[in-house]
């Protein structure tokens, strides 16, 4: 548990949200009547409309809290507490797997490669959404919009963006989680051109609340700005990296193994991209410590693969 004993120390108050109860969440308002839940970890959000609550992602380790986290806000405000739709950010099941404890009569929305990717997964904790749509689809429900839009593949390839144009806010998973380092992106980005590039299509948004789905508070412009510095220095410091460690050393010393030496060369040249990167955000982003090398492998990976840089052709 050296890592997470390295985020816990290296977490500074800014990453920490509120209090959970003894019940093990927090809700609260972020605008009107859309509210967000956390168990500290995940996220989801609901709005409640005079047509029922509409339930914007269903994470199994919220699981039974977001009904009870409904069911506050219902008894405080005299609204329906009855969910009456889910909308998927994506299909992965730490974000969608609890969805049936919602039951069959509901009405689910999410992107059409999300309902491909459910039906492929057959996961009864998943039902596939029903209502699917391909580029763009402005919702009204109960007389609220909800703008789902779908920009390219980033950290998964059905990964939506969630506006709500009355609400000033914005709901994209997966991306930025507002006071840390992406959290274990390195080993889970889709597409990682589309990943760095998801941050740029969000703040071209109008909101002021973000909901990132990660960790135990909403975020602001600035968060999804810094989360866009951070991975646009990570790529500048890949290349950098690239055009400045040689890779003879390795290939001298593994010259039996050379799967070995590729291995060797492309660990030193992560550790040479990553270590300004964590110098400069090392009580800026809480683990910046622990997660930067990882999701600097996969940015420098896609910098030689999908960029082509610094490939040369044998003479
Ligand atoms: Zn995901």
């Amino acid at each position: 548990m050296e890592s997470s004993d390295k985020a816990r120390a290296r977490t500074s108050g800014s990453a920490l949200g509120p209090s959970l109860n003894e019940l093990g969440y927090y809700v609260g308002r972020v605008e009107g009547n859309l509210y967000w839940v956390t168990d500290g970890v995940y996220q989801a959000a609901f709005l409640m409309t005079s047509d029922g609550v509409v339930l914007f992602d269903a994470p199994p380790t919220i699981g039974h809290n977001i009904q009870r986290a409904v069911d506050d806000i219902a008894a405080a405000t005299g609204a329906s507490n009855e969910v009456t739709h889910l909308i998927y950010s994506h299909h992965h099941a730490d974000h969608a797997g609890a969805s049936s404890l919602f039951g069959r009569s509901i009405v689910r929305i999410g992107h059409e490669e999300t309902r491909t990717l459910l039906l492929r997964d057959d996961d009864p904790a998943r039902p596939a959404p029903e209502e699917t749509f391909q580029d763009r689809r402005t919702l009204e429900i109960g007389g609220e919009r909800i703008a789902l839009a779908w920009h390219g593949s980033n950290h998964s390839r059905d990964n939506i963006f969630i506006h709500l144009p009355d609400h000033d806010s914005l709901m994209l998973v997966d991306i930025a989680s507002p006071g840390w380092a992406p959290v274990c992106q390195g080993a889970v980005i889709e597409d990682v051109p589309g990943y760095i590039e998801a941050a740029d299509t969000a703040l071209t948004y109008p909101w002021k609340h973000f909901i990132g789905g990660h960790m135990g508070r909403l975020g602001s412009r600035d968060d999804v700005a810094t989360h866009r510095q951070y991975m646009a220095d990570i790529a500048e410091s890949s290349r950098k990296a690239l055009d400045t460690v040689d890779p003879a050393p390795y290939l001298v010393t593994y010259g039996e193994n050379p799967w070995d030496a590729v291995t060797g060369y492309l660990d030193a040249v992560t550790a040479t991209a990553a270590a300004p990167v964590i110098g400069k955000y090392a009580g800026v982003l809480a683990a910046a410590e622990v997660f930067t090398a990882g999701t600097t492998f996969n940015v420098l990976q896609s910098i030689r693969l999908d960029l082509g840089y610094g490939s040369q052709v044998h003479p």
